[in-house]
């Protein structure tokens, strides 16, 4: 039996890589996941008869669109537009849109396929889906962000709604973006679907905490699990990268749990501030002017700037929290921080880590909060804006971070019981897949064929 679930696994991998040429990072995410499921699989022989394997690894749909705009100059410039709807067995298609000229069909397919276990795992009917384009944002100005969205939405408007497919944020698509997208999609569909997007801003149907839910879900993750290990935050040293929503609330979080955390990063490089940093400085260059993180040494004293976003993991750390995008943290980089003593690995970006560097880790005994569930509190919080925007009515802060923490305490759970249960006590990695996996799976199976 089980050198037949091997094969079966194996044989699912080698079509995935046939049938999905030079998608090196969807490639990535189908091995890492498929191969944490052999225990399952040779537990539940129902799968493998309903070919729940082959099923979960092709998207349902995948959307691909021209997004046509002018620019401020009045030249013409056409993007390519995504959406990826993955899976639908326990909820609507749900997840965010990226921005960035590196995307591509195999970025939005490894997103969307990682989207599907994320959102299990939060315990919340909600489906999996990812999209965006190679728009790069970065020196736009308002007004050409306008047009863009608004184009892209000319298109997407027709496969997305309350009930079909909610898309949110991700890397590059923020509150002004969600905004412009929302403002197209009612002009079009002249109704008042709050819930087809989330991520909104507060004054239309936007839930607060949002904009802090992955962050804090993050370190609410990790402090369980080092609950759970008899440690705490107390005084460990951070390392976070990015400067995104991500990496600026996790590291608000961090600091609140007594943490120093002590660098942070761009695409274009990264800071060192031994006082520990000052997040309100970083929040006036990344959220309000939308400037470069090397601005920092600038308006802090004794703080260093070095060129390359890479070198961050150089930074002598406790704690390493990659919040900035996927294939971060290599096994170069693993084998450096593991030198340098860092004991725990939290993920905030989604496949911050190669397959190899989480498995390197893993054997020399540290602890890696992974992606899947680590970051699931963005979009668990998208589901209770959902809930908002159903029930029209929105809760205080405060109810919906009590609800975070529940749902982050939760998710841990999972994840360390499925471990255990599966013979893996310990690896949170494999335990998360797990967690996910079982419960898409069941509906699938229930759902038939
Ligand atoms: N982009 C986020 C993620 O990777 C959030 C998605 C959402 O809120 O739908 O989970």
């Amino acid at each position: 039996m089980e050198k037949n679930v091997k094969q079966v696994i194996e044989k699912v991998i080698e079509d995935v890589k046939v049938r999905n040429k030079g998608e090196s990072e969807f490639h990535q995410t189908i091995e890492e996941v498929l191969h944490s499921l052999e225990g399952v699989l040779v537990k539940h022989p129902e799968y493998i008869d309903a070919s729940i394997l082959e099923r979960i690894v092709e998207p349902e749909r995948q959307i691909m669109f021209r997004v046509p705009w002018v620019d401020d100059n009045g030249n013409v410039h056409v993007n390519r537009g995504f959406r990826v709807q993955f899976n639908s067995a326990i909820g609507p298609y749900k997840g965010g849109l990226r921005f960035h000229p590196s995307v591509n069909l195999g970025i939005i397919k490894f997103l969307g396929f990682e989207q599907i276990f994320k959102n299990s795992l939060t315990g919340l009917p909600i489906g999996g889906g990812k999209g965006g384009s190679d728009f790069d944002p970065k020196g736009k100005s308002d007004n050409e962000i306008m047009k863009f969205c608004q184009s892209f939405m000319t298109e997407l408007y027709r496969h997305i709604g309350p009930n079909i497919d909610v898309p949110a944020g991700d890397i590059g698509v923020g509150a002004r973006e969600i905004g412009f997208l929302f403002g197209q999609y009612k002009r079009i569909r002249d109704s008042y679907d709050a819930g087809v997007l989330t991520g909104k801003g507060l004054t239309y149907g936007g839930s607060l905490a949002r904009k802090e839910a992955t962050g804090f879900g993050v370190v609410y993750f990790v402090n369980e699990m080092l609950n759970y290990h008899k440690d705490t935050f107390e005084g460990k040293r951070v390392v976070i990268s990015g400067s995104g929503n991500v990496a600026i609330y996790a590291a608000q979080k961090a600091m609140e749990h007594g943490a120093k955390v002590i660098a942070m990063c761009d695409s274009a490089g990264y800071i060192v501030d031994e006082n520990g940093i000052d997040l309100d400085i970083v929040k006036q260059i990344k959220e309000v002017e939308r400037k470069r993180i090397k601005e920092y040494v600038n308006r802090k004293e004794g703080a260093q700037y070095v060129e390359g976003q890479k070198g961050i993991w150089t930074v002598k750390c406790d704690i390493a929290m990659p919040c900035a995008t996927q294939n971060d943290i290599n096994i170069d980089s693993a084998k450096i921080l593991v030198e340098n003593g860092t004991k725990v690995i939290g993920e905030g970006a989604n496949m911050p880590c190669t397959n190899e560097a989480v498995e390197y880790f893993l054997e020399k005994g540290l602890l890696v909060a992974p992606a899947k569930a680590a970051n699931a509190g963005g979009v668990a919080t998208s589901a209770l804006e959902m809930s908002q925007n159903s029930m029209r009515l929105s809760w205080t802060f405060e109810e919906v971070e009590d609800k975070l923490k529940v749902i982050m305490k939760n998710i841990f759970e999972a994840s360390k019981n499925a471990a255990e249960e599966y013979g893996h006590a310990g690896n949170y990695v494999v335990g998360a897949n797990i967690a996910g996996f079982l419960k898409v799976a069941d509906a699938m199976l229930s759902q038939g064929i």
